[in-house]
């Protein structure tokens, strides 16, 4: 199947990104949000993001403008995916409205389109159950900072068809992606690992065991990973991390996945990390220091 122009459905942290591999890879996008203010934020933020990479060397001027002239702008679903090879929907993580949009692209897409999803742990299987093309449904789970990442997780829903997945595997290559092929199970495999260790480091912070640097330090220090997991869950979002913790506590019905009551607190109040400026560390635009958030010192 050949994909020429794909549709990027919900214009947030990983939609922009989305767009920008994708354009920079020479297909035509168009970038749909329902707020016409997080199309403008996406656009500005992708510009800034190209000229870091102008600025590193590793892409011209020109390419940069190409690639911001290979994305438009779309705030109606219906008009956005009607000529679409391929729609990522990367739009908010929750059930309901992933249904819905799923719904409402069925309709509207071209009936060969490819309609995929960025979701980080909704059943794929369940996504695919509310159109009329199952086998053409399929997850494809890009990580954040998507034009830094090399993993996309691609997800097979029960329906999924064999040429599809090759479709999209080929795909991620093109992208300078390494793709990764498994099966449709509540997280899948990165969040599935990824979840329960930032649960229980926001849990050893709830329950006193130590503070937020400390906690990070271990973790960084002690595994080498390039961020703690209290810095991690504030750059993903708390709101998706508590999203992706509840579909894996309702999918496996284990208690040892139910979100730590100090991160639904954080949701509720809108502290959701460096999106809202405050999570476990504030965050000030321009700034690079990693300052702990008031609450937790
Ligand atoms: P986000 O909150 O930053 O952005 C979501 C966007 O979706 C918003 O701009 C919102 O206006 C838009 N939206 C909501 N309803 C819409 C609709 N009906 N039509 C079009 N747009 C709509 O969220 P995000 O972090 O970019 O996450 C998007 C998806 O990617 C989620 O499924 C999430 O689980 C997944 N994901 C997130 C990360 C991460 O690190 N944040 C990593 C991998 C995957």
């Amino acid at each position: 199947m050949k994909i020429n122009k794909v549709s990027v459905i919900g214009a947030g942290t990983m939609g922009n990104g989305i767009a920008h591999v994708f354009a920079q890879h020479g297909f035509a996008v168009t970038l749909i949000d329902v707020q016409a203010a997080q199309l403008e934020k996406a656009i500005a933020t992708i510009s800034k993001n190209l000229d870091r990479q102008v600025a590193k060397g590793s892409l011209t001027e020109e390419q940069k403008n190409t690639t911001l002239q290979n994305i438009s702008t779309q705030t109606d679903i219906v008009k956005g995916v009607s000529l679409a090879d391929l729609v990522v929907e990367a739009a908010t993580e929750n059930t309901h409205l992933k249904l819905e949009i799923f719904k409402q692209m069925d309709a509207a897409a071209p009936a060969d389109c490819i309609l995929a999803t960025n979701t980080s742990s909704i059943s794929i299987t369940k996504i695919a159950s509310v159109t009329k093309r199952p086998a053409s449904v399929i997850g494809m789970h890009f990580m954040n900072p998507v034009p830094v990442m090399k993993l996309v997780e691609i997800i097979n829903g029960y329906a999924t068809s064999a040429s599809v997945t090759e479709t999209i595997n080929e795909l991620s290559k093109q992208l300078g992606k390494i793709p990764c092929i498994v099966n449709d199970y509540p997280g899948f495999i990165a969040n599935r690992i990824l979840m329960p260790m930032i649960n229980e480091a926001i849990y050893s912070l709830f329950e006193g065991v130590a503070g937020v640097e400390e906690i990070d330090t271990v973790m960084k220090l002690g595994m080498a990973h390039p961020m703690g997991p209290l810095q991690l869950a504030d750059f993903i979002g708390l709101d998706v991390c508590h999203s992706i913790l509840k579909v894996l506590h309702d999918g496996f019905g284990n208690p040892k996945y139910a979100p730590c009551p100090l991160l639904t607190n954080m949701v509720t109040a809108g502290k959701l990390g460096a999106k809202s400026g405050e999570g476990f560390y504030c965050y000030t635009p321009g700034s690079k220091d990693l300052v702990v958030s008031p609450h937790f010192k």
